[in-house]
C-alpha cells in the first residue's frame, strides 16, 4: 500500500491506442474466428476488440458479451447465430455456409464466440469449412470460461499441493449412455482438477458416475453460473450433495463445474461475487454525451449499472452570444470563468476552436470548476483549474469565489445550460461578486426510452435509480409516462433533486451527501445494503 492516501477513483486509464495494441483491422474476404472471453468485457483481448470494431459482419453467440458488440461499426451486420429457446438457431452447417459466403462476397467477417473458440466452441469445424472452401481465416484465442469463471469465484484450477493438473471435460454427454466418449474411469483416477462445461442438466449423472468410478463422495465441487458477469452465482458442495443443491436452488446453465480439492478454496478466495453491490442493477439516467463516471464507480462495487439517455445536449440557440463571450474571455475581460459541468467546458472549448483559438484564450483568466468530471473535461482541453472548492455545492463554490474574485471591474463568467438554476447568481449577488452568465449549451429531453429499460422500470426490474439532477428526474418520468415501480429505490444527488422528485410523487430512498458522484455512489450503496 502506498503511504499517501491517494484517491484511486480519480485515476482513469489513459486513452489507449487500440489499433497499436490490437493489430491490423479485419480483412476483406477473410473469416476471423475470435474468442470474446467469458462475459466480462474487460476480458476481451485487444486483438478481438480491433477485429470486432473493423468487421463488416459480426456473427455472434449467446455467450459473447453484449458490450463487445457495442464496438461494432454502425453499418456492420450484427448477426445472432446462437441458440436460444425462443429464437431460431442456425445449424452448424448453416453457420459455416454463412461465414464462407460472406467472406467470398468480399466482407471482413468476424465470428465472435464465447470464451475461447477452440474450447467446445466448434471453432475448429468452422476453420475446416474455411479450408474446404479456400477462404482465408485466422484464430484469435479468448479467455476461456473453464479457467475464468472459477477464477472469478475464487477457485484456482491448479494449486500447489492440491492440484498439479487440470482437465477440461464436456458435460454435454450423458455418462449413462454407451456412446459417450468421456472415460469416467480415467477421469475418476485423474490426478488433478476436473472442469466440466455444459453439464448443469446432467450434474446428477456426472457426479454419480465419478463416485461410481471411485472419486470420493466428499470431493469438493464448485459450480459457477454466468461467471465474470454481474449475474455470477456460485454453489459449493461435494460430489455427494451438489446435484441436490442444484435441484433445490434451481441453479441453471450456463455454468462450469469444478471437481477437486481446489473447489473448497472458494470460501477463502472469493472476491468478485462478494463485493458489496454484486449483481444489483442500478439505472443511471444520463445525457447522451456524458460517459458515466457514476457507472464506472458503481461497477467497481460489483453493481450492474444500466445507462439510459434521458437528456440530450444541443448547441445553444444563441451562438452569437457565446461567441462574444469567448472573444471577451480572450481579451481578458473576465477575472474568472466558472465551469459547473463537463458539457459547459466542451461547449466553450468548441466555441473557441470554432474561432480558430485554443487554450491560450484562457491566458488572462482564472478557472474554477466543481466536480471531478468537469476537472477531467478541462484536463482534456489542456487546462488546469485554479480553484476547486472543497464542498461541491453551489453555495460552497459561491463562497470560495467571493474570497478570490475581488476585482469589481472584471466579472466572473458563468457558462452553463439553458435551464441552469439561478442559485449561483444569488450566492454571488449576496457576496457582491460581479458575474455574467452565458448559455453555452441547451439540454433537451431524449427522444425516447429504450423499451427494455422502460419495461424494467415499470415492473421493478432495477434495484435502484440514481438521479444526478432535477432534469433527469423529470425527463425520466416524462419519458416513462408514469412513475417507476415503487420497489425501485430512488436515490437523489441532493436537496434540489429530492424536491423535484417529491413534486413528481417519487419517494426518495436516500440523498447523497456530499452532493456529487461520490456521495451518490455512497447513497446507492447505503440503500442497497441496508
Ligand atoms: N468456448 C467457450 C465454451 C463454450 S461451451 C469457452 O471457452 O468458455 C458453453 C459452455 O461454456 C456453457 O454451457 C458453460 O458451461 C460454459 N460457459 C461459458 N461462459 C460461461 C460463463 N460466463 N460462466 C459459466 N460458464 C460459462
Amino acid at each position: 500500500m502506498p503511504e499517501d492516501d491517494r484517491d484511486r477513483d480519480d485515476i482513469v486509464a489513459p486513452d489507449m491506442d487500440l489499433a497499436a495494441l490490437g493489430g491490423a483491422p479485419a480483412q476483406p474476404g477473410t473469416v476471423h474466428l475470435v474468442g470474446s472471453g467469458p462475459g466480462d468485457v474487460g476480458l476481451l483481448t485487444t486483438r478481438a476488440a480491433v477485429l470486432v470494431a473493423t468487421a463488416d459482419v459480426v456473427a455472434y453467440d449467446r455467450l459473447a458479451p453484449a458490450a463487445a458488440l457495442s464496438l461494432c461499426r454502425p453499418d456492420a451486420d450484427q448477426l445472432y447465430v446462437g441458440k436460444m429457446p425462443d429464437r431460431h438457431a442456425l445449424s452448424q452447417d448453416e453457420i459455416n455456409a454463412l461465414l464462407v459466403d460472406r467472406a467470398r462476397a468480399g466482407d471482413a467477417v468476424v465470428r465472435l464466440k464465447g470464451g475461447d473458440p477452440f474450447v467446445f466452441g466448434r471453432g475448429s469445424e468452422e476453420a475446416q469449412a474455411c479450408v474446404a472452401a479456400g477462404v482465408p481465416f485466422d484464430i484469435v484465442p479468448g479467455v476461456t470460461s473453464a479457467i475464468a469463471a472459477p477464477a472469478y469465484a475464487g477457485v484456482p484450477v491448479t494449486h500447489r499441493g492440491l492440484a498439479p493438473a487440470f482437465a477440461v471435460v464436456t458435460g454435454h454427454e450423458d455418462p449413462t449412455k454407451d456412446d459417450t466418449q468421456v472415460d469416467y474411469d480415467a477421469l475418476a483416477a485423474f490426478p488433478g482438477t476436473l472442469v466440466f462445461l455444459m453439464g448443469v442438466g446432467r450434474i446428477d449423472r456426472i457426479t454419480a458416475a465419478l463416485i461410481a468410478a471411485g472419486r470420493p463422495a466428499d470431493t469438493p465441487v464448485a459450480m459457477v453460473r454466468w461467471g465474470t458477469t454481474p449475474h455470477q452465482e456460485r454453489l459449493v458442495g461435494t460430489l455427494a450433495d451438489i446435484a441436490e443443491q442444484v435441484a433445490e436452488t434451481g441453479f441453471s446453465s450456463p455454468a462450469v463445474t469444478v471437481v477437486g480439492q481446489v473447489a473448497a478454496l472458494a470460501d477463502e478466495l472469493a472476491w468478485f461475487d462478494t463485493r458489496p453491490l454484486h449483481g444489483r442493477s442500478v439505472l443511471v439516467p444520463r445525457t447522451r454525451q456524458q460517459a458515466s463516471e457514476l457507472s464506472r464507480r458503481l461497477r467497481a462495487l460489483g453493481a450492474d449499472p444500466v445507462e439510459a439517455p434521458t437528456i440530450a445536449i444541443e448547441p445553444t440557440d444563441d451562438p452569437e452570444e457565446l461567441r462574444r463571450s469567448v472573444e471577451w474571455l480572450r481579451a481578458g475581460r473576465y477575472s474568472w470563468v466558472v465551469f459547473t459541468s463537463p458539457n459547459g467546458v466542451r461547449a466553450v472549448v468548441d466555441a473557441i476552436a470554432a474561432e480558430g483559438g485554443d487554450a491560450r484564450w484562457f491566458a488572462q483568466t482564472q478557472i474554477a470548476c466543481i466536480g471531478a468530471g468537469t476537472a477531467r473535461a478541462l484536463a482534456d482541453a489542456g487546462l488546469r483549474p485554479d480553484l476547486v472548492p472543497d464542498t461541491y455545492t453551489t453555495r460552497g463554490l459561491g463562497l470560495a469565489l467571493a474570497e478570490v474574485a475581488d476585482d469589481p471591474d472584471l466579472p466572473v463568467l458563468l457558462p452553463r445550460a439553458d435551464i441552469a438554476s439561478e442559485k449561483l447568481d444569488q450566492v454571488l449577488d449576496s457576496a457582491g461578486v460581479a458575474h455574467a452568465g452565458v448559455v453555452a449549451y441547451k439540454t433537451v429531453p431524449a427522444a425516447g426510452l429504450d423499451r427494455e429499460v422502460a419495461r424494467r422500470l415499470l415492473d421493478g426490474g432495477f434495484d435502484a435509480v440514481a438521479l444526478g439532477s432535477s432534469s433527469t428526474a423529470r425527463n425520466l418520468v416524462d419519458l416513462l409516462g408514469s412513475r417507476p415501480h415503487p420497489d425501485i429505490a430512488i436515490v437523489s444527488i441532493g436537496p434540489v433533486t429530492t424536491a423535484t422528485c417529491e413534486e413528481l410523487g417519487l419517494a426518495v430512498a436516500a440523498e447523497a451527501d456530499p452532493h456529487d458522484v461520490d456521495g451518490l455512489v455512497d447513497a446507492v450503496a447505503r440503500t442497497l445494503t441496508a
